[in-house]
Order: C-alpha cells, then sequence, then structure tokens
C-alpha cells in the first residue's frame, strides 16, 4: 500500500507514544492533564487500529482482483470480548504497547480493563463465532462476519444474597473506536403487508412496515497483521428519523414513536420470547440481518461479476444454527422477484450457497415459527417456504413426516435449513453421528451426502497466547513460536513430559496465575484462597444438562465428609463456579442459589478450613473467562451425555494445562482420543445409556438409596440445612433429583464422586500430574479453530485460503 499516510508499524516505544498523544490531543481533544484512563484507551486504541487499516484496504483489493471465493459467516451473535490486547498482540506490539504508555505514565493492565467486555452473545455459539473471525483472518481466507449491532448485549449479572439478579449491559455508553460506521451502505428491510403474484414464479412483495439496516464495520486483523477480514454489524434506524408535523402539533413523544419502534429491532440480544410480541420481535431481528446481509453480499457479487448462476462458484453463505435459516427463503426471492429467474433455477443457486451449522440435538431449541406469525410478518417468504416444501415433497413422495418443513401449523428452520442448504455440519464428531441418528435421521437417509462433521476449535491467539503469558513465553522456550499458527507443532512436548525443568516450569507459570487470581478474586468476592489447593473450574451458561448441580452435590456431600473425618490427608480444592442463567428459566436461576447457599455455609465453616472453598464469582463473560482459565488445574465437563453438541471451554482449559474431569459427550470424546485415556478423568453413563434409560423410564430411586452420600445431602437439601433462612427453598431442586431427573445427575453420582477422589489422589502425585498436564496440551493441535476453519474451508466451501 503506497499511500503517503500509510501508518505503519512504530520504529519503537517513543513513536507509539507520539502516536498515542496525538490521538489524545486531535481525536478525543484531550490535554494529557485532563485526560481520564478511557481517553488514554482510546487514543491507544485509535493510534493501534491506524495500522490496522491500511492492510485491511490491500486485502479488500486482493480479493477483488484475484477475484476469490468469499465466506459469509451469518450469526446472530459474535461473543468477541474486548478487541485491543487481541489485536495488538496479533500486530506483535505487545512489548512496545506497554512501554508507550508507561511512557506516559499509565498502567498498561488498568488501560486494557478499562475496555467494556463486548457481549454480542450468550455463548459457546456466539464465541465459536468470535474465534472463526480470528481464525479466518489468520489463514488468510476472505471472509466477512454478519451479525447485529446490539445496542445492549448480553445482561450483567449481580448477585443479590446469592441470587442472580439482571442488569442492562451498556457496552455503547462510551465510544466503541473499532468501528466505522459506513453510511453509505443502507438497505431497507420490510416486514408484512401484502403480496401480488405477477408473471411466472415472481411476485411483488409490498412490505406494511420498513426500517433500515445501517452497517458498521469492524476490522479483524490476524496474526502478524497479514490478512484483515471484516465484521459487520447491522443496526436497525428508521426510514424517517423524526416526523415533523405531528411533533409541530404538540405530540412530542409521537413524533419520536416510528424511530423509536424501528430502532427496537437492534436494541437487545435475545429479548424474552415467552411473550407473542417477544417472539415476533426476535423473528423480526432474525430476518432483519439476515435479509441485510444477504442483499449486501448480492450488491458485491453483482458489482464485478455478470452471471447469478456463477455464485455457488463464488459465494458460500455458512448459517451458524437456524437463527438465520430464512436465507435460504430470502435469497430465492430475490433471484426469483429481482433477478427474474424460475423457482427451480433460484433454488438450485441457492442450495448451492448456503451451508447449515447445527448446534443442538434438543428437539425444544430447534426454532419453530408459527404458520400465523410467519404469513403476518413474511407472507411472501412463507409462499416459498410452502413451495420448497412442495418441490420436496415431489422429489420423494414417501418421505416421512418428521422431514417436513411445515407441520401442523408450524415451519421448522431445521428442516428448512436441512433442505435448502449444500452442506449441514455438526460440530463434534458425537454429535453428527448423533444427527445422522435422531434429529435428522429420515432427511439424512433422504439426502445422505449432505451432513458432514466440523468439530468446533478455539483461537490459541487469544486463548493461550493473549490470556496466559507465562504459558506463551514456556511454549516459546520449549517448542518455539510456530505453535501459534500452527498449533499441532504442540506436539513437540510430548519429548518434554516427563522432563523435571520443564514441569516446574510448567508448574510455576500455574502457580503463579493462581495467585494472581486468588488476589483478583478475594477482591472481587471478598473470599480468599490457597493458590497452593487444586483449582477445579466450572465455567459455562447454567444449564440443567450442563449439571452444576452434580458439581455442587458432589462438593456437599464432600463437606460433609471432610467434617466426618476431619484428620484424613484431605487434597485441598477451590471449587470456582462461573456462568449466567437464561432471565426466565426458574430452575437455574434455583441451582446459582443454591451453589451460593452451599458455597457460605461451607467457606464460613472453620472446621473446614482451606480444605475446600467455593467461589462463583458473578458476570461470567469472555475476560472472566481469559482470568479463569490459565489458572485453572480441573477442567469440569460434566454434561449428560449426548447433549453437549461439542462444548469449546472444554478446549481452552485443556490448552491450558487444565486436565478434564468428563463424560463421553461432545469434543470431550477427542479431546480423549487426542491425550489418552489415562490423562483424562472419565465417568458416567454413555450417551446410548443415557437413552436407553430415558426409553424405559428412568427411575432415580434405586440410584439414591444405593447411595448413603447422595441420600443424605438431598435430605440436607431438602431440610433447609443450607437455606436456615427459608427450609423450604429448595423444593423444588429435590423434587426434580426424586421424581423426574431427566439429566441422570442421580445416575452418575456415584460414578462422579469415585472419579473426584482419583483426581484428589493424583493430584498428590505432583510429578505425575504434570506429565499428564503437559500431555494435555500438547494433544490440542486439532481443537485450534484454524483447523476447523480450513475443514470448512476444504469440504464445506470449496474455498481457497493462503497468502
Ligand atoms: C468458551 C466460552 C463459552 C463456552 O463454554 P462451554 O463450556 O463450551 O459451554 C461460554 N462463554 C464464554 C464467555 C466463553 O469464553
Amino acid at each position: 500500500m503506497n499511500f503517503r499516510h500509510a501508518v505503519s508499524r512504530p520504529a519503537d516505544a517513543d513513536e507509539l507514544a507520539d502516536a498515542v498523544l496525538n490521538h489524545l490531543t486531535f481525536s478525543i481533544g484531550k490535554t494529557t492533564d485532563t485526560a481520564t484512563l478511557s481517553d488514554w484507551r482510546l487514543a491507544l486504541t485509535h493510534a493501534i487500529r491506524d495500522m490496522v487499516v491500511a492492510p485491511w484496504f490491500d486485502s479488500v483489493r486482493q480479493v477483488y482482483k484475484e477475484d476469490r471465493k468469499r465466506v459469509y459467516y451469518l450469526s446472530m451473535e459474535f461473543l468477541i470480548g474486548r478487541l485491543l490486547e487481541d489485536a495488538i498482540d496479533n500486530l506483535g506490539l505487545g512489548e512496545l504497547a506497554r512501554h508507550a504508555m508507561e511512557k506516559h505514565g499509565i498502567d498498561w493492565r488498568e488501560v486494557l480493563d478499562d475496555e467494556p467486555d463486548a457481549a454480542l452473545g450468550n455463548g459457546g455459539l456466539g464465541r465459536l463465532a468470535a474465534c472463526f473471525l480470528d481464525s479466518m483472518s489468520t489463514v488468510g481466507l476472505p471472509a466477512h462476519g454478519y451479525g447485529i449491532r446490539y445496542d445492549h448485549g448480553l445482561f450483567r449479572q449481580g448477585f443479590h444474597d446469592g441470587w442472580q439478579v439482571e442488569e442492562a449491559e451498556e457496552w455503547l455508553r462510551q465510544a466503541h473506536p473499532w468501528e466505522f460506521q459506513r453510511r453509505e451502505v443502507q438497505h431497507r428491510i420490510g416486514f408484512g403487508g401484502s403480496v401480488r403474484t405477477t408473471e411466472g414464479d415472481a411476485a411483488e412483495w409490498e412490505p406494511e412496515e420498513v426500517v433500515i439496516a445501517a452497517a458498521y464495520d469492524t476490522p479483524v486483523p490476524g496474526w502478524g497483521g497479514r490478512w484483515t477480514n471484516t465484521l459487520r454489524l447491522w443496526s436497525a434506524k428508521p426510514e424517517r428519523l423524526f416526523e415533523l408535523d405531528r411533533f409541530n402539533r404538540g405530540d412530542f413523544v409521537g413524533a419520536a414513536a416510528p424511530a423509536i419502534l424501528a430502532q427496537t429491532i437492534s436494541r437487545v440480544l435475545y429479548p424474552d420470547d415467552t411473550t407473542p410480541q417477544g417472539k415476533e420481535l426476535r423473528l423480526k431481528q432474525e430476518y432483519f440481518f439476515t435479509a441485510a446481509s444477504i442483499r449486501d453480499l448480492l450488491r458485491r457479487f453483482v458489482s464485478d461479476h455478470k452471471d447469478l448462476r456463477e455464485l455457488p462458484n463464488k459465494v458460500a453463505i455458512q448459517l451458524n444454527d437456524t437463527h438465520p435459516a430464512i436465507a435460504v427463503a430470502e435469497l430465492v426471492r430475490l433471484l426469483i422477484d429481482r433477478h427474474g429467474m424460475s423457482f427451480d433455477e433460484a433454488f438450485e443457486i441457492s442450495r448451492g450457497t448456503l451451508h447449515y451449522t447445527n448446534h443442538t440435538l434438543m428437539p425444544e431449541a430447534l426454532e419453530r415459527w408459527s404458520w400465523d406469525l410467519m404469513s403476518r410478518v413474511l407472507p411472501r417468504h412463507l409462499q416459498i417456504i410452502e413451495k420448497i416444501n412442495r418441490r420436496h415433497e415431489q422429489e420423494f413422495p414417501d418421505r416421512p413426516e418428521s422431514t417436513r418443513i411445515i407441520d401442523h401449523g408450524e415451519i421448522r428452520m431445521g428442516n428448512l435449513a436441512f433442505v435448502g442448504s449444500c452442506k449441514v455440519n455438526g460440530v463434534s464428531a458425537l454429535h453428527t453421528d448423533l444427527m445422522k441418528r435422531t434429529v435428522f435421521k429420515d432427511l439424512h437417509e433422504l439426502h445422505p451426502e449432505r451432513i458432514v462433521n466440523v468439530t468446533n476449535g478455539v483461537t490459541p491467539r487469544r486463548w493461550i497466547n493473549t490470556c496466559n503469558g507465562r504459558l506463551r513465553d514456556l511454549l516459546n522456550e520449549t517448542v518455539g513460536e510456530g505453535w501459534i499458527t500452527d498449533l499441532d507443532k504442540l506436539e513437540r512436548l510430548r519429548g518434554h513430559a516427563t522432563q523435571k525443568s520443564f514441569q516446574d516450569a510448567l508448574w510455576d507459570a500455574k502457580r503463579i496465575n493462581k495467585a494472581s487470581l486468588s488476589n483478583w478474586m478475594l477482591e472481587h468476592t471478598g473470599v480468599g484462597v490457597d493458590p497452593d489447593a487444586m483449582f477445579d473450574v466450572q465455567i459455562k451458561r447454567i444449564h440443567e444438562y450442563k449439571r452444576q448441580l452434580l458439581n455442587i452435590l458432589e462438593a456437599a456431600a464432600l463437606y460433609n465428609e471432610i467434617r466426618d473425618n476431619p484428620g484424613k490427608d484431605w487434597t485441598p480444592r477451590v471449587k470456582l463456579f462461573g456462568g449466567k442463567a437464561a432471565p426466565g428459566y426458574q430452575q437455574a436461576k434455583l441451582i446459582i442459589k443454591l451453589i451460593n447457599d452451599i458455597g457460605k455455609k461451607i467457606n464460613e465453616d472453620p472446621a473446614i478450613g482451606d480444605k475446600l472453598k467455593i467461589v462463583f464469582p458473578p458476570n461470567y463473560n469472555v475476560s472472566m473467562a481469559e482470568r479463569l482459565i490459565p489458572a485453572a488445574d480441573l477442567s469440569e465437563q460434566i454434561s449428560t451425555a449426548g447433549m453437549e453438541a461439542s462444548g469449546t471451554g472444554n478446549m481452552k482449559l485443556s490448552m491450558n494445562g487444565a486436565l478434564t474431569v468428563g463424560t463421553l459427550d461432545g469434543a470431550n470424546v477427542e479431546i480423549r482420543e487426542a491425550v489418552g485415556p489415562e490423562n483424562i478423568f472419565i465417568f458416567g453413563k454413555t450417551a446410548d445409556e443415557v437413552n436407553a434409560m430415558r426409553d424405559k423410564g428412568y427411575d432415580s430411586r434405586p440410584a439414591i438409596e444405593a447411595d448413603e452420600r447422595l441420600a443424605r445431602v438431598i435430605t440436607q437439601i431438602e431440610r433447609g440445612v443450607f437455606s436456615p433462612d427459608d427450609p423450604g427453598r429448595f423444593r423444588a431442586i429435590g423434587d426434580t433429583l426424586r421424581h423426574h431427573d431427566w439429566f441422570m445427575v442421580t445416575a452418575d453420582f456415584t460414578s462422579y464422586w469415585t472419579v473426584q477422589r482419583r483426581i484428589d489422589d493424583a493430584w498428590k502425585d505432583r510429578r505425575d500430574w504434570l506429565r499428564k498436564s503437559t500431555i494435555n496440551i500438547a494433544g490440542m493441535g486439532r481443537f485450534s479453530s484454524d483447523r476447523s476453519i480450513k475443514n470448512y474451508a476444504d469440504y464445506v466451501w470449496e474455498a481457497e485460503y493462503g497468502f
């Protein structure tokens, strides 16, 4: 790039410090005397952003010039977290930036911690999309992420007296310096209205309501800044900002009402959809961002290609779950109604371009929209969906009912996505296998080539390099720096697994991370912990299938046991929990309260001391994950087998040297393969066993009667031992365990208890623990999201990557 003003890498810290001061003065408008910490952060961010822009233009230009196939990743969620440190590290400016800020007398960590955590997602699915963005740039794959620019991301979690309380999240309260608003990029998105058939297959849709999708672009620099892609997020704006005549009539509120209504669409992540209004808003959000994205990419395609029949050769669109599945109908609609194609031709092109990732086997989590709602909000799309459904039925006249797209007055978005996609993928080997055998069994038989597996991954840039500097340095010294972009290079660690000096260095790195986490927790939760104890970590959304309940029951049973045998040589443990419950999910919220109540009892019991502590810092998010994961010794991945599609927290923890205690679920199965069964602690029923037990109708009584520890804990919970202020508080939990234990907590308790005691013993053999830990890190190469992205590029998108 030969711009006169292209900002290149600063020669030294002085030069960067000057650039920061320049921005503080001319972009932020502050002097060094009046600047707040946020002002300094914004100034630094602008200085760093300047270095990203020219390479970003270069990447865009190169794709146009070479006419490479582009990938569009459509996701309702991008859980990107903070961006500054990641960008600095990807550009290799870590040391320089720290020194530059020191020259201004500004504390580096404080600057980084000042950045709001962009929580435009709920959990694993949104974080996956964020890791994929990093990897697509790092491997040099031309790609755009498309999503929604929510005004308010995931709620902030607080605890009041141990109960979860939710507060609105305000990540945009401060300037968001990474994004570029593209005022010229606007798409009109319609809802409702009527449809008039015109010629052939075509129709004219006259929407009743229109909002504007306005684009905001964030550059996504890959490792070394060699390639930069774009994350384009849509914000909903009114067609007319303001109704002057209403205002002049004195209706001041009414004058702004249409604008407020339009903006509602991108107001919040995941509106409560238990009300009809909430359901309608969610459908509108999905259509809003999908339609804007499809129109945007078609405009880009048409600008330098003549023939829309070339679309599947030049464009791959990935649907992250069913949230953007309306893309099937939207793309077909545009090809017919705007570009004059026949239905058959349009469908063929669309099906060659779209691909769908399934994330869950739980039938209640597969989206369905009522026919009535769809006909009211998207009448033309409903016609097209009906046509796709009929065509599929004509093609397969004997197709089973389960393959219908429209059934019992509902549109099944999973089936629409399946039928309308070229490839459909599961996210771990087990999950893909179960997909073929359960939710999509019949569709799989009709389309045996369509389902493929792409196991999830995580980016080692954020999840080792940036969040765990001590491990990063040790890895660099031991195997060289190549692992950052080729994680298989960690295999070389195997040769060091029993080497005393390496083990000691690994122990020291972890010990320092634990000590600093321990200080942070004391400050933020008031609970002090011993950094020499085993840090046993379960961090993820609170959900019954993830079984935080199993973990806390085991903790309570261990508490009983320690009180009964205080003199025994107990392995000291700190049990760490982190996670949010959906605001309407009562049972999950009750489990949070139970963890906090049991934790309080244990932590305050002087007879227990440092033998067992429970810590549950509120508001688990990406930044907290970055703090906890480097300090974890044990990773809890204990979902009911068959229910966790993949998990990615399991990969992050293992990469940072934690050993896994887990069920044979999701990617745990592949982690076991990678590290060997002797280096992972597997327990519990398998997916097939769980299904067989459910088919017979599981009765928890025998399991409870057979295990005194379990029986005792359940009785204690029911009698209010942990909630003396309200003894009946946890009745619902007792009832669930005794009478409808769908998630098999009681069935797996004994096996879980037993494996935990084996883990206590394993901890005492520190050398062997460190050997296991090393083997875990060494085996994580395949869980880099670079590998996932290359798999998608090779087997799903058929797109080239590289430099
Ligand atoms: C990785 C991650 C998740 C996913 O964790 P699982 O254990 O796979 O459910 C959720 N939230 C955050 C903040 C994460 O970083």
